[in-house]
């Protein structure tokens, strides 16, 4: 695996409708495969080799989950809505960086310590509206000086890092990993397939950057390239999330409780037969909670064949997650391998 490559995916930003930044290096290193690639007006990176009538397409949401920034007080704190369905309890005490146009402001999402918390209050959640980011400033004045304005978007500075022999944690791996993947089947492309990275996936059900750019290129088939919740740690039981690190990727069946894709049953026929082809051992998954980009493209036009083909991975929608290279690798060969045979 290009661990490299995966680290400077993982460490670039991009919250949902701001992500130039990961659009930008994936535009870059699709050209540097040989594509044809560009920018479409909803920020949907577009890359193929060869394009004609109703291509396949496969597509990895580059957006993130984050905050922006509502509010500044005269103090010189600021107040924040969530991008994208984040655990209010991972962002307590976290350090983040706002987003402006003079670069990177670092700062810390503040709370009440312990020590003066009511009892009632050490019982329950915090809930986000609560909790405010201290960017060091002792005024509005100073924080508008240091370049900070409303609709800012917040980011958090997790390093990614590899773990034990085989695995990985960093932040945004929702879905720089589907990124990461797309990237690694660009060289050896067949025509008519587009590579898409799409943008704004975590705030909706329904994707709008899938979605908009499905509805124009009208395709046969659409692919999401996504991750899905492991549920191989402590604190789950078997049937809470019935994937597994290294086990190989998902093939997502159902998603939402059948409110997103249900994946049209010859379709996910084919992709089965497909994988026992490239001897790539794989997951089934109905999920109840949850979505890809399958979601917003499955039911558009006459109905398009959809399906998310996910890597497990482990605490995602919080701040880090950890992932299994051993599923990249083998998500990368089925693909290959999908992409030669549909
Ligand atoms: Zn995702």
């Amino acid at each position: 695996m290009d661990y490299e490559l995966m680290k400077k995916l993982s460490e670039a930003d991009g919250v949902s409708s701001e992500e130039g930044e990961v659009a930008k290096l994936m535009l870059e290193e699709f050209k540097k495969r040989g594509l044809t690639a560009e920018i479409d007006n909803f920020g949907n990176v577009i890359a193929y080799k060869t394009l004609s009538k109703n291509p396949l397409i496969l597509g990895a949401h580059m957006d993130e989950i984050g905050l922006m920034v509502k509010h500044v007080d005269e103090k010189g704190f600021l107040r924040f809505i969530k991008i994208g369905g984040i655990d209010d309890r991972t962002l307590v005490n976290q350090q983040v960086l706002v987003k402006t146009s003079k670069g990177l402001i670092p700062g810390v999402i503040g709370s009440k310590p312990p020590h003066i918390m009511r009892d009632e209050e050490r019982k329950t959640t915090i809930d986000y509206k609560s909790l405010f980011i201290d960017i060091g400033a002792v005024s509005g004045d100073e924080v508008r000086k240091m370049g900070v304005e409303i609709g800012n978007t917040v980011t958090f500075p997790t390093q990614f890092k590899k773990m034990g022999s085989k695995m990985m944690s960093g932040k945004a791996l929702d879905n720089r990993l589907g990124c990461y993947v797309l990237l690694q089947l660009a060289e050896q492309l067949s025509d008519n397939v587009i590579l898409m990275g799409t943008t704004q996936e975590e705030v909706s059900t329904f994707g709008k950057g899938a979605m908009t750019a499905s509805y124009r290129l009208e395709p046969r088939g659409f692919i999401a390239v996504d991750t899905s919740v492991a549920g191989d740690h402590p604190e789950l039981k078997p049937d809470d999330a019935p994937v597994y690190l290294g086990k190989g990727p998902t093939i997502v069946l159902v998603e939402a409780g059948a409110r997103g894709n249900v994946a049209e049953k010859k379709f996910a026929q084919k992709i089965l037969e497909v994988a026992k082809k490239a001897k790539v051992n794989v997951q089934l998954e109905v999920i109840d909670g949850g979505a890809t980009d399958a979601a917003s493209v499955h039911n558009i036009r006459g109905g398009i064949p959809s399906i998310g083909i996910c890597i497990p991975t482990r605490y995602i929608h919080s701040t880090v997650a950890v992932a299994h290279e051993d599923d990249v690798e083998n998500d990368i060969k089925l693909l290959k391998m999908v992409v030669k045979e549909m």
